[in-house]
């Protein structure tokens, strides 16, 4: 333990949905750490000024959902957080059944509170809230691709509804007209609600001033729910009550030592691209689907060719690959046993590159990434310097720390990979 206690305690549904939220907080001048899955009684408590706990628990079973969510908020409250923050996906991802609701009212009753605030809006990505419905760009959530998603199919747009059919208790609405009256009127609406009864408030915003406003609003909440967007005006209320410094630059890192390495496990667009171009003026190494699960030891030979190049420059190893020779493995492996052991290779590698003197390494893909933090044993990450919108530097926590981008798959600019390094620097 540090003995010195965070201010903001966050649990968020999904991991890269955590780390939205981290660059957020940093962004406004929070020190923040993400920590990978519930933490445990004896984890010691970061240096940070505000914790996000990334669970996976946006489609498991409502119950599991809740258990791990309090988990995390009990070692929160522990750690000294004066402010719980629930992050859910600015389209509001969730089934009649849950989570968003069972959630917020079991993380209400822990911390003692009695209302709490629901405001998904992320206007930069086109989530906005109007009189309670949820527009993604142009069109309603409901008439959005969410429509159509294979685990949480967003069909009705009217979030007052969609909560009200999470939850046993009232949900109320705060509308833009005065949300726009800045955070005053936004204060005594919230006032006005709680004397109602209402225990979820459904919050309209169009913009960033609007998010910035209900954050200023909600200083005294217990707890607060929404996307990343609502925790924007957060750092400001920590400030004004004199818990948080002036803002300063909160991405500072520890200086990266040791090789650089890139890992490659999606086979996303965006990932292609950056396999391609950084392919073109670095080594790389191609694994190949079909080739795992065999009689060569293919994660030794890529070692063998890698260590004799990491001192010269940052080395590519993929297994990223065109829809087609996905489709080849697939075939051979069967569907789920393809990824698998493409992610148990790549975590392997993982381990071995960092035995062999890698200390700053670019992940990429969603499960790419947890399996090799995983078998890395990475349980917490410092948030540093963002490299592309939604993607920062990281550091380990721990003794040998490491530095870490974890890329979602459709992420980054083509030059991404490259520009990772330059960035570090
Ligand atoms: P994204 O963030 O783009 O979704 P993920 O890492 O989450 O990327 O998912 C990509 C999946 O595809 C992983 O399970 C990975 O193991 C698998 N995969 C990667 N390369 C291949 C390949 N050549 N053949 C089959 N599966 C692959």
């Amino acid at each position: 333990m540090t003995g010195k206690d965070i201010l903001l305690g966050a649990v968020a549904d999904d991991m890269t949905g955590a780390t939205d939220l981290c660059n957020t907080l940093v962004a406004g001048g929070m020190r923040t750490v993400q920590m990978i899955g519930v933490p445990e009684a004896g984890d010691a408590v970061p240096d940070a000024d505000a914790v996000v706990v990334a669970l996976k628990s946006r489609n498991t079973q409502p119950v599991r959902a809740v258990r791990n969510s309090l988990d995390a908020q009990e070692w929160l409250k522990a750690a000294g957080a004066k402010q719980f923050f629930f992050k859910y996906c600015s389209t509001f991802d969730s089934t009649p059944r849950g989570n968003i609701g069972p959630v917020a009212d079991g993380m209400l009753e822990r911390a003692k509170a009695d209302i709490t605030i629901a405001c998904p809006a992320f206007p930069t990505n086109g989530r906005t809230v109007f009189h309670g419905h949820l527009f993604v760009g142009d069109v309603l959530l409901s008439a959005s691709g969410m429509r159509n998603h294979p685990l949480t199919p967003m069909r009705n747009a009217n979030l007052v509804e969609v909560l009200a059919e999470q939850t046993p208790y009232s949900v109320g609405l705060v509308r833009w007209e005065t949300v726009s009256q800045g955070p005053a009127a936004i204060r005594e609406a919230l006032a006005q609600l709680r004397r109602d009864g209402v225990r979820h408030a459904i919050v309209d915003a169009l913009s960033d001033k609007n998010l910035i406003d209900i954050g200023r609003a909600v200083a005294d909440f217990k707890l607060v729910t929404g996307g990343s967007g609502v925790a924007m005006g957060l750092p400001d209320n920590f400030r004004a009550s004199g818990a948080l410094g002036r803002k300063a630059n909160a991405a500072r890192l520890p200086r990266a030592e040791g090789h650089a390495a890139v890992l490659a496990g999606s086979c996303s667009e965006a990932t292609l691209d950056q396999v391609a171009h950084m392919k073109a003026d670095a080594p790389a190494f191609r694994v190949d689907a079909t080739q795992l699960g065999g009689k060569q030891d293919i994660v030794a030979n890529v070692l063998a060719w890698a260590k004799p190049k990491l001192a010269q420059q940052p080395v590519l190893i993929y297994a990223s690959a065109s829809p087609a020779e996905v489709a080849k493995a697939q075939r051979k492996h069967g569907r789920d046993r393809a990824g698998i052991l493409v992610e148990r290779a790549l975590a392997k590698i993982a381990r071995g590159l960092v035995k062999a003197g890698v200390g700053k390494m670019v992940l990429a893909g969603g499960e790419t990434s947890g399996a090799a933090v995983k078998a890395l044993g990475v349980r917490g990450l410092m948030i540093g310097k963002q490299i592309d919108p939604g993607v920062p530097w990281t550091m380990s926590l721990g003794a040998s720390p490491l530095h870490l981008a974890l890329k979602s798959g459709n992420f980054g600019a083509p030059d991404f990979f490259t520009k990772a390094f330059t960035v570090l620097d």
